[in-house]
């Protein structure tokens, strides 16, 4: 007998076909991915620095920039969700002892905090009750007060629905010597967002929202002023996986034509071939169309979820993200149950509150391929049912 150890049988579990049901998912993301998205990342996989997959990947890069409206070089996808743009956002711009301004009015302030405190910022806040945004006096005030190098912002925040403005925003940063971080994981696509134009120095996204493609590579992009402080930076970037010097090695950033790419890591294969097609579908539906989209279908859902007597989270009309809708549970009613209702019977996911929203209030998403007029009578449909099953009296 060679070895006295031996090993344990393989879990029986594994050893019954895979089983997923088909749900609507009209929660805050994932959205369903289109059958042309799910195909595309079953194809086979090349090697991750094949010629054909290098030239994917400069697809992506183009129609990031697209959905971003940029012309910044730094533009790539991010092998990860959308935590893993953001822990690349603040990775590579924050060094130990940076002050760095965080604008919380719901759960991302709040998260983006954490990441800039655990790479040595001394991170200081301003803050909003869950439901509303800031106004420029608000930052403006903040950003001369804190002196920061660096602020950050979510435009989309799906925990409390709220949509915020950011106009004027990156020329308070960049007429007091500050970057603008802005998180738009889950307004990309589904709201006006102009990264030059506004200003912007370091924006993330996500692909499980507008974009339609499954969660795994994200995009993100750095302006040159950006790429100047990661250039002056004293220390190494703490992460070797997202520092975006190597990165830009293996994406081709700054590499000229048929200049050879570096290995960094394997990138995610499918997840980039999944990204491409939501992108494409994107450059194909055309920026401005896909958020005239979310915004009509936005604009039913709220006026149907009133209809029923419902009240929405977000008082201030224009100040409501048409990605994420965020609805106050009536008095007595328990959101579980109301959720649980319609996941048994529509198979539809409608998912509660976060953070300071948690059991207070359902979140629908209308986002990407999900985002339909006809999927709008639905969730309507169903939660009329719901709430009259648990003997709520609906309009
Ligand atoms: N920011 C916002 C505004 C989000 O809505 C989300 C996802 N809910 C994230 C960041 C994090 O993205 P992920 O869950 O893909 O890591």
């Amino acid at each position: 007998k060679e070895s006295s150890v031996e090993s344990f049988p393989p879990p029986q579990e594994l050893l019954t076909p895979l089983r997923v049901p088909q749900k609507t998912l009209l929660g805050p993301g994932p959205s369903n991915a289109s059958p042309r998205v799910l195909a595309a990342s079953a194809l086979p996989l090349l090697g991750h620095l094949h010629p054909e997959f290098l030239q994917i990947m400069d697809e992506v890069k183009a129609g990031i920039q697209y959905a971003f409206q940029t012309r910044n070089e730094l533009t790539l996808a991010v092998s990860g969700t959308g935590h893993a743009a953001m822990e690349a956002a603040v990775v590579n711009m924050v060094e130990p002892g940076d002050v760095v301004l965080v604008a919380v009015h719901g759960l991302w302030g709040e998260r983006c905090a954490d990441m800039c405190s655990r790479n040595g910022a001394e991170v200081r806040t301003i803050t909003k009750p869950i439901g509303q945004n800031f106004t420029l006096e608000d930052i403006q005030k903040g950003i001369e007060y804190h002196k920061p190098c660096m602020f950050f912002i979510c435009h989309g925040e799906s925990s409390a629905g709220v949509l915020q403005p950011l106009d004027g925003i990156g020329d308070i940063c960049h007429g007091n010597d500050c970057l603008l971080l802005v998180d738009s994981v889950a307004s990309l696509g589904g709201t006006p967002l102009y990264m030059d134009q506004q200003g912007i120095d370091i924006l993330y996204s996500g692909a499980q929202k507008v974009l339609g493609a499954p969660p795994g590579a994200s995009p993100i992009s750095f302006s040159p002023r950006a790429r100047g402080k990661l250039a002056r930076r004293k220390q190494k970037v703490p992460s070797f996986y997202f520092d975006m010097n190597l990165l830009s090695d293996y994406w081709g950033v700054g590499l000229q034509k048929g200049q050879p790419r570096k290995y960094h890591h394997t990138g995610p294969i499918s997840s980039v071939y999944a990204l491409r097609e939501g992108l494409a579908k994107l450059a194909e539906e055309g920026l401005e169309n896909c958020i005239s989209r979310h915004q009509q279908n936005a604009l039913l859902l709220h006026q149907g979820l009133q209809d029923m007597g419902l009240e929405l989270w977000v008082k201030d009309k224009s100040a409501r993200l048409p990605t994420v809708t965020v609805v106050r549970v009536p008095e007595g009613v328990n959101w579980k149950d109301v959720a649980s209702y319609i996941m048994n019977k529509y198979s539809i996911e409608i998912s509660g509150g976060l953070g300071a929203s948690a059991g207070k209030a359902w979140r629908i998403g209308l986002m990407g391929h999900n985002c339909t007029r006809d999927n709008v009578e639905l969730v309507l449909r169903a939660l009329k049912d719901a709430l009259q099953h648990f003997g709520v009296r609906v309009q």
